[in-house]
């Protein structure tokens, strides 16, 4: 697929049209965990599908022209994701990672420094008196998780990822709750970008999967393939088929669900139940100008801190489903405190802004009108 195309087409017409064997519109699913060889002089692309797998393959190829990098290891899940990049370190290789990010990839990171896989430091990504500090130390990777779950705090990948490039850091970005459609890392200079495919790029909640794009270093995605093939980390051709099917319609189900979260952030942010709402899409949050500055919108993603009784207006809610995840068609809620950050631990959750009144909101498609409507409910029950 040509690197001119928009992003709508060539997420719609990823692998259309290319099947060998029968001219099938739609790529087929290869399930078959091994390959036939014709001659062990005639060896073809496939031989076993934890080394390579065409249906995984297609949807690899996909994410990687979505990004606009040279190519993508697709992984069983976003801690997979994650799994494989913290490979590229050795036990002398410093990594700094903001504080406040996904509460799993936090407790992954400190767990896998305590065994001494790497040296590790937590940073404020967004204070340059603390990134002084900590580029002085010679890193050689530094993640990046913008905007940040689930206070949606933006840190400027473009700085970090200069200063990075200085020091000879790789710099790699989660980009997970912008997509491809609304963020684009590696024009900001990061070098390697992940997802949890689970969620937007999926788009359905019915796959958990997660991809690791390369910029443009043939010999980091080698070893990325490298590391996916030996750790067994690979994403499975059934989930990477779903995927695909998925991604399809990614664009619009984006701007749908940013056009009613913008529309819920507004309201909510008028409302006297609701205290502070995070949404960088509101003129007066702390990221705006950032966000406005290196994102092609504000996405679907909001948190807020509710000014009343939790139980009460959770049980009354009936249009947002109390789940974790995110960036599915329906919309879902969340509270970070007592889910999908519980691993974190207190302190560093009221360190990274996660109160216990924090509500996460992930809008999806419905209508608008319905979706507001039981909000306005649920918070006079509240
Ligand atoms: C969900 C999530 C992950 C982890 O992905 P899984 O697919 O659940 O393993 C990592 N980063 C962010 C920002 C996430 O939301």
């Amino acid at each position: 697929m040509g690197k001119d195309k928009r992003r709508r087409t060539k997420a719609v017409r990823a692998g259309i049209g290319t099947d060998p064997a029968y001219g099938s519109v739609m790529p087929p699913l290869y399930l078959s965990s091994t390959f036939q060889i014709d001659g062990l002089d005639k060896r073809g692309s496939y031989e076993y599908s934890r080394t390579r797998n065409p249906t995984r393959d297609e949807l690899a190829n996909a994410l990687a022209d979505l990004e606009g990098g040279i190519g993508c290891a697709v992984t069983a899940s976003g801690m997979a994701a994650l799994t494989l990049i913290l490979h590229l370190l050795g036990p002398d290789d410093l990594l700094l990672a903001p504080y406040d990010m996904y509460g799993r990839s936090y407790w992954l990171l400190r767990a896998l420094a305590e065994k001494k896989h790497f040296r590790l430091e937590f940073i404020d990504c967004y204070d340059d008196g603390a990134l002084d500090a900590a580029f002085a130390q010679g890193p050689k990777m530094v993640l990046i998780e913008s905007p940040s779950n689930p206070v949606m705090r933006i840190a400027d990948i473009a700085t970090i990822a200069k200063r990075a490039k200085e020091c000879g850091a790789l710099t790699v970005v989660d980009n997970t709750f912008l997509s491809p459609i609304l963020q684009n890392p590696f024009k900001l200079g990061a070098d390697i970008v992940f997802h949890s495919t689970t969620k937007f790029i999926n788009g359905h909640s019915d796959v958990v999967g997660g991809a690791v794009i390369v910029k443009d270093d043939e010999h980091l995605l080698a070893d990325l393939h490298l590391w996916n093939n030996s750790l067994g980390t690979i994403g499975a051709p059934f989930d990477a088929y779903m995927t695909l099917r998925g991604l399809r319609t990614l664009e619009v189900r984006v701007h749908r669900g940013e056009e009613n979260a913008r529309a819920i952030a507004e309201f909510l942010d008028e409302h006297d139940k609701a205290g502070r709402v995070y949404y960088p899409g509101l003129p007066g949050d702390e990221g705006h100008a950032i966000a406005k500055k290196q994102q092609e919108g504000f996405g679907a993603m909001l948190s807020f801190e509710l000014q009343g009784d939790i139980d009460a207006f959770l049980a009354n809610l009936t249009m947002f489903s109390l789940a974790q995840s995110l960036g599915g068609t329906e919309s879902l809620i969340n509270h970070p405190a007592s889910m999908t950050h519980v691993a974190m631990g207190a302190e560093a959750r009221a360190k990274a802004g996660v109160s216990d009144n924090l509500l996460r909101l992930s809008v999806g498609i419905e209508h608008i009108d319905d979706l507001l409507a039981d909000l306005e409910t649920a918070l006079k029950a509240a």
